[in-house]
């Protein structure tokens, strides 16, 4: 029985590539999406074309019994659970000034209670020696105007991760979050000026936008046997936007 790794957001972006590299890497995938089916059945279809055993998922990781469905469906199709990467999140944009609490609430609702309800699921399924990954964003360290209720959720990720760290001693299972800087996906992209992404890739000293490949290489050294002793950590993935 094939190790299983699920990738929340996997339809897109970071998450696409993370399902990928993980299904090189050896595991049964299953890619979890929000309302982009046919782009979740696409990536499923690139893994099986490589050998590679995949399966899409809808769920909004917001909600608790989609969560729960998702673990109970990877279960039934796969039997186990070893790797659970949280990526799933959005990034509507908004000053604090306006009090915008619809935004406000959004954010929050996927962010940070969709990673409170992964992480219980993965807490409660995981098996021995697994690992679980959530994803904060290295934009918590700029303050910059309008990302207050971005910053609030991921802000609160990070303040989750260490504690299930915690809870889970004595099961061999690590916990850690990625925090990736500006990644050239539709989350960063859209909305922007071609100046204002021009400005933000050349912040990191390598100067350059990050590619979802950047990002799924750091996941798959912490879901894969080199990254067994980091646990609690917040991996700063971002060529060194500080
Ligand atoms: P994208 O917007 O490219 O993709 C988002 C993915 O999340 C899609 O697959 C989407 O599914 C899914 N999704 C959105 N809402 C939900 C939901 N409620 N339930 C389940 N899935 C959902 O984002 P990125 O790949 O850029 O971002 C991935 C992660 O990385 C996020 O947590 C983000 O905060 C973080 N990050 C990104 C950075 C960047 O610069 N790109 C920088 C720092 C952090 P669907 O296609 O079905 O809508």
């Amino acid at each position: 029985m094939a190790k299983t790794a699920i990738v929340t957001g996997a339809s897109r972006g970071i998450g696409r590539s993370i399902a990928k590299r993980l299904a090189s890497d050896g595991f049964a995938v299953v890619v979890n999406y929000a309302g982009n089916g046919a782009q979740a059945q696409e990536v499923v279809n690139e893994i099986r074309d490589a050998d590679g055993e995949a399966l899409a998922v809808k769920a909004d990781v917001s909600q608790p019994e989609e969560v729960e469905q998702l673990f109970k469906k990877t279960i039934e199709s796969f039997g186990r659970v070893d790797v659970v990467v949280n990526n799933a999140g959005i990034m509507p944009l908004s000053q604090i000034t306006k009090g915008d609490v619809d935004t406000f609430d959004k954010v929050i609702a996927i962010n940070l209670r969709g990673t409170f309800l992964v992480l219980a699921q993965a807490a409660q399924n995981v098996a021995e020696g697994g690992r679980i990954i959530a994803f904060s964003s290295s934009v918590l360290a700029k303050s910059f105007p309008t990302y207050g209720p971005y910053i609030a959720s991921k802000a609160g990720v990070e303040g989750m991760v260490p504690v299930l760290a915690n809870e889970l001693r004595g099961r061999n299972i690590t916990v850690n979050a990625v925090a990736p800087g500006p990644t050239g996906t539709d989350l960063f992209l859209n909305g922007k000026t071609p100046y204002q992404i021009e400005q933000l890739s050349k912040l990191p000293p390598l100067e350059r936008l990050g590619q979802p490949e950047d990002i799924a290489n750091v996941v798959s050294f912490l879901a894969g046997p080199d990254g067994g002793w980091v646990n609690a950590q917040i991996l700063r993935t971002n060529g060194g936007f500080a």
